[in-house]
């Protein structure tokens, strides 16, 4: 009897979960999703310049203020961990450059496919194609890696034009009668970090020309989006990987001031360096530490946790990292370049933006911050797809969609809480006031005893 029941207490289960799955089934598919890199979008040149587009897109949609991005400020780390969620000690792609000390191998930009600098983390276009959908990119960082490509790809290459890029991007996501569309793009641009490198993000003139074209690209995107019929079906967020820093020839720290040039290797320079030291760690730990003013010397284990930059084979046993705007050197070399980033992710002008919109995202709404760990997140519930492990959280982020009410709950919570606290205030100053009001009783007496009964014995 009791085995009767189990088996069809288990049936029953089984025909629930094969209900649940074919109710999965008849969920539509969630809307597209494509994702823009516009590289070294300073958070405040939003207020700085004009950018009638881009006030377009998010006047429609949201707009986070500035994003706090990883350490460090460098390119890379930072598109990586747009796309999978973790800090740059647990992705692994930690600088623009890198020396791995277990295969003696080298990393810079123009030698980036070999799939061993990036398998620690799996990016969301990876992700998304195992969860059955079709993927694109245009040039994002780590994107041409070998045998971990989209569905679709565009290898590097800075000569292809913005317009060349977003019409395969356009193309990839409408499908056609053979391909079906993609569900997940990703699309990167050079600007207006190029012209922040070269022109410092003070220099108005040139920046303001770099932005406009920024913008211009931004009108050019809803155009195409809109030509194609995608405008408003698919969900779009527009961002950056870092901010800008100004720098200047009178802010240098030459390091064979302090050291000579055969104690120790440099593996990444300015503003963060990467030194291996080739003789007796701390005494060069020593002297780097006394070096400059504007300057700071970490042993590997003394990083600072909010850094969340230790725990790598990839980060070296000494970190020398410049105070905002100003540029490390060796001798003989001189500053190449009037604006720079990779500073403290602390700094604010190392703080990009994020600009969103389509079916999913609120509109006219902004919010001050957030992590830039927290898009990964974002965008698989977006995409419907299980997130793999991450350093973020939906926390926020998931007030930036129509479908949450996270900012009016948080209101009615506070109007709720607010009302308690003043009808509790009310009720203990009416019973004080009562309390007042009523006759003050008289202090006990003992009874006064009439002599004559004292004792009837007596008289
Ligand atoms: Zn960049």
């Amino acid at each position: 009897m009791l085995l009767k029941i189990l088996v069809g207490f288990l049936t029953g289960l089984r025909a629930l979960a094969a209900g649940t799955d074919t109710t999965q089934q008849r969920l539509p598919p969630p809307p597209p999703l494509l994702l823009v890199s516009f590289d070294g979008f300073r958070a405040d040149y939003l207020l700085r310049f004009p950018m009638p587009n881009l006030k377009l897109l998010y006047s429609q949609g949201v707009l986070v203020e500035q994003l706090k991005n990883v350490f460090i400020t460098k390119t890379f780390p930072n598109h990586y961990t747009l796309v999978t969620g973790l800090y740059a000690e647990s992705h692994g792609i930690l600088s623009s450059h890198m020396y791995d000390p277990v295969s003696h191998k080298l990393f810079s930009p123009m030698k980036d496919t070999d799939p061993t600098w990036w398998s620690k983390a799996e990016p969301l276009w990876l992700t998304a194609r195992k969860s059955g959908y079709k993927t694109a990119t245009t040039m994002w960082p780590g994107s041409d890696v070998i045998n971990r490509t989209a569905t679709h790809f565009l290898p590097y290459n800075p000569d292809v034009t913005f317009r060349e890029r977003l019409g395969n991007v356009t193309k990839w996501m409408q499908g056609d009668g053979n391909e079906q569309g993609v569900m997940f793009a990703v699309l990167y641009w050079e600007e207006p970090d190029r012209s922040g490198h070269i022109f410092g993000p003070e220099n108005t003139t040139a920046m303001g020309k770099a932005l406009k074209e920024v913008d211009d690209n931004i009108g050019l995107l809803m155009l195409e989006l809109k030509r194609a019929n995608l405008w408003g079906r698919i969900n779009i967020i527009v961002t950056s990987d870092h901010g800008m820093a100004q720098c200047s020839t009178e802010r240098i720290i030459r390091l064979d001031d302090c050291l000579h040039p055969d104690n120790y290797t440099v593996v990444d320079l300015s503003p963060v360096a990467a030194i291996i030291p080739r003789k007796d760690p701390k005494a060069i730990y020593a002297l780097l530490s006394k070096c400059h003013a504007h300057m700071t010397a970490y042993l590997k284990k003394d990083i600072p946790d909010r850094l969340h930059y230790k725990n790598n084979k990839r980060i070296q046993q000494i970190l020398l990292i410049a105070d905002e705007g100003w540029t490390i050197l060796q001798r003989g070399s001189t500053i190449t370049k009037l604006g720079d980033h990779g500073y403290d992710n602390s700094l604010s002008s190392m703080h990009p933006f994020l600009a969103a919109t389509g079916p999913s995202f609120r509109q006219g709404y902004r919010i001050s911050s957030l992590q830039s760990v927290d898009i990964y997140p974002l965008m698989c519930h977006l995409l419907s797809i299980p997130p793999q492990p991450n350093n973020g959280t939906l926390t926020q982020a998931r007030c930036l969609l129509a479908a949450e009410t996270c900012g009016d709950t948080m209101l009615v919570i506070g109007l709720v809480v607010g009302a308690q606290i003043a009808l509790i205030t009310i009720i203990v100053l009416f019973r004080l006031l009562r309390r007042r009001s009523m006759p003050t009783p008289r202090a006990f007496q003992r009874l006064e005893v009439d002599d004559d009964d004292d004792s009837p014995l007596m008289g």
